[in-house]
């Protein structure tokens, strides 16, 4: 369907006197039977032709020849063949250049098989090889594989990311170029770093992205990435278990056995948002919590979790710990969150037969921090002592806990 619709595309470009392709990305994964998410167009008719041809048009990357055209509801990104000037900086061009051949638009391109065209009559324009390629299950770099990486560092990042995606190796020469370029990574901002990384991280083969990382020594300049990165080429086949990149992230952190201040510091390098991050040591607070050795919780456990950090972070923990013991044990327990819910009088403070606002007037005293802790000790009496949810019982008991406490 968007295929048949793109290829409209191809034929009005083709009817007004010009050349047009699918390209890069659409067509590997068109070769490999792979869902395609986004197809790219390129042609030699210029940006400005092309908006006269297609009027439903947005501007999105008119600088790099880029018009995004709108049909049937669908953006298609339509970019005119160019060849980039010198670079800078180890990531942009300088200067693009608009050119008249489809061969020198392949040749900026990265890997081999992300430098191919389809017409609109299936024929390929494969002038490295990238067939060839996609058959040995290889990433190979279009050209002089040093000077490839050297003109765009974030190359480095993206040859694992594609080998973790369609699980590829990385051809000899390529992997040696990566090796001797290596410390060029650090002029990458570390956003696009981080997005290159998650890529990786929820590719089917992380365990894979993460050992390539280490082969290549991208991050020996980040101590703790590199050890994070170690741990991960041996343990990251759990990653597959979880679909939440933040529980991915958790999972690799917990199996390295990092501490709650080096994930801190991780996090602060990457940049990651202020939410990501403190979910992320939410969950690996109480998995360290819950437990510390790599063993089953018991039921009591499971209450207590979802008492003291709600039920939805609960879940998550026990994602994690599933994803966790998949390959050690035979038999997971994946009822046991649910049987431990259930088994629960009350779910949480709201479900207290008394407020905060009730203990205040009862116990005839001020607002305050004490109101939290007679709560959550309400709380556990009910679930753990038998402690009946009626507002006589309960005020009875916070009574006991506040003289107890001297709050
Ligand atoms: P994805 O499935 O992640 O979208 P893709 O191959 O489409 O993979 P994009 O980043 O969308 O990757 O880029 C589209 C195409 O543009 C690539 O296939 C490649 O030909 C080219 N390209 C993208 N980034 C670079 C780069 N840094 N250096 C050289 N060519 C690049
Ligand atoms: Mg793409």
């Amino acid at each position: 369907m968007v295929y048949e619709i793109a290829l409209r595309i191809l034929q009005t470009l083709e009817k007004n006197g010009y050349e047009a392709y699918f390209v890069g990305g659409c067509v590997r994964d068109w070769l490999l039977h792979r869902t395609v998410h986004d197809i790219d167009i390129c042609t030699n008719a210029h940006p400005g032709d092309v908006m006269t041809i297609f009027p439903d048009h947005v501007l999105t990357g008119l600088k790099h020849g880029t018009v995004s055209v709108k049909l049937e509801g669908l953006f298609f990104e339509v970019t005119t063949y160019r060849t980039e000037g010198k670079y800078e900086d180890y990531r942009r061009p300088s200067t693009v250049q608009f050119v008249s051949e489809l061969r020198l638009d392949l040749q900026r391109r990265d890997f081999t098989i992300n430098a191919m065209a389809m017409d609109r009559h299936r024929r390929l324009h494969d002038p490295f090889d990238g067939q060839e390629d996609l058959k040995k299950k290889q990433i190979r770099a279009v050209g002089e594989a040093v000077e490839r990486f050297q003109e765009d560092a974030l190359r480095l990042l993206r040859a694992v990311r594609f080998a973790a995606q369609l699980s590829f190796d990385i051809e000899s020469k390529t992997m040696a170029a990566m090796k001797q370029t290596a410390p060029l990574l650090a002029h990458i901002a570390v956003e696009r770093v981080r997005e290159e990384v998650n890529k990786m991280l929820a590719s089917a083969a992380p365990q894979w992205g993460c050992q390539l990382l280490c082969e290549a020594g991208l991050f020996v300049s980040t101590p703790l990435l590199e050890r994070l990165f170690q741990h991960g080429s041996q343990q990251a086949w759990r990653l597959s278990h979880v679909q939440d990149l933040v529980q991915k992230w958790a999972l690799l952190f917990y199996a390295a056995e990092f501490t709650l201040s080096e994930v801190k510091q991780v996090a602060t390098h990457l940049k990651m948002s202020k939410r990501e991050s403190e979910r992320l040591l939410t969950l690996l607070g109480w998995l360290e919590k819950i437990r510390p050795q790599w063993d089953i919780p018991k039921d009591i456990e499971w209450r207590t979790l979802i008492l003291d950090a709600g039920l939805a972070t609960s879940q998550e923990v026990n994602s994690l710990l599933l994803a966790i013991w998949w390959q050690q044990r035979q038999q997971v327990d994946t009822e046991a969150l649910q049987r431990a819910y259930d088994s629960l009088p009350v779910k949480n403070a709201k479900e207290l037969a008394v407020t905060g606002y009730d203990l205040q007037v009862a116990l005839k005293k001020h607002k305050g921090e004490w109101i939290g802790r007679v709560l959550v000790s309400l709380l556990h009496q009910t679930a753990f002592a038998g402690l009946p949810n009626t507002p006589e019982a309960l005020i009875a008991a916070a009574k006991n806990e506040v003289a107890r406490n001297e709050y």
